[in-house]
């Protein structure tokens, strides 16, 4: 029979209790908890006062597949969207395919994409240590800056498995907003520091209805649902989807009548200010 694990609400999937099964609950629990604790802890509560639903759609590392079919299929429907860059990585191979070049880069900034922060080369925001997170951060900054002197990141997005308590400090104080997952939308009220995403990957994009689902639940609340992807490709890795997949999400956005923005400009259409990143990244 199922059990449901105190107050965590987590319920144990398997059929019969064997120690093999304990032992993978016991892990999940623990994983659950500590998601739990760094959700409670080191906020930067935001009430969204705005009564307007909004859309966002942001790539993680963003290979080339994202800039040359994610971008233009936001475009298509008059969207422009936020990329999360890990300068360190430009130009490489990676598990979602071969990292966006220097000039794709540039093509984005050219096209009104918003360009975000997701450390200099992929520091995992759960296990890196404090000190070289932050060289992370700043290495990513610089090298940005000496390729577009007038920009800045303002916007950051956790790699990996969302962050520590630590990191989260960190980075909260120093960007607009962070971005997490979680598969689901932000409600009225929200945690700058770690926005929920919903990953178009290998979770969801063969479910359309759960998909429309999240989309309907968020403008119903009035929410801000972020969709997070990495590769759009036909034949994606497990953490991407395809084109057709891709725009019929944006198609029903668009339908629903949400409004599609970049994560920052969200933010200043809602009224963050830049008063509520008290650090400057250099500032560490
Ligand atoms: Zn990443």
């Amino acid at each position: 029979m199922a059990a449901v694990f105190g107050r965590t609400g987590y319920v144990c999937p398997h059929k019969e209790t064997k120690v093999s099964c304990l032992i993978s609950c016991f892990y999940r629990v623990r994983d659950r908890l500590r998601r739990e604790g760094i959700r409670r802890f080191a906020v930067r509560r935001f009430v969204k006062s705005v009564s307007q639903p909004y859309v966002s759609f942001s790539f993680d590392d963003f290979p080339s597949t994202a800039v040359e079919n994610g971008a233009p299929l936001l475009e298509k429907y008059g969207a422009r969207g936020t990329f999360f860059v890990s300068m360190g990585l430009l130009d490489t191979e990676s598990p979602v395919g071969r990292i966006a070049t220097i000039d794709q880069l540039r093509s984005l900034v050219r096209d009104g994409h918003e360009i975000g922060c997701h450390t200099y080369d992929h520091q995992d925001a759960r296990f890196a240590d404090r000190a070289v997170f932050v060289r992370s951060l700043v290495e990513n900054r610089s090298a940005f800056r000496t390729a577009f002197p007038s920009l800045d990141l303002r916007v950051f997005a956790y790699p990996l498995d969302g962050p520590n308590l630590s990191i989260k400090l960190i980075t909260g104080q120093r960007f607009l907003c962070c971005r997490g997952g979680e598969q689901t939308f932000n409600g009225r009220v929200m945690d700058l520091n770690l926005l929920n995403a919903f990953f178009l990957d290998w979770r969801s994009r063969d479910d359309p209805s759960l998909v429309e689902w999240v989309i309907d639940q968020s403008v119903a609340a009035n929410g801000w649902l972020i969709f997070a992807c990495h590769d759009v490709a036909e034949e994606p890795s497990q953490y991407g989807c395809m084109p057709n997949v891709f725009e019929s999400v944006v198609r029903y956005v668009t339908k629903v009548g949400a409004r599609i923005r970049p994560i920052g400009e969200v933010c200043r259409e809602l009224g963050v200010g830049e008063e509520q990143r008290r650090k400057t990244i250099q500032e560490f």
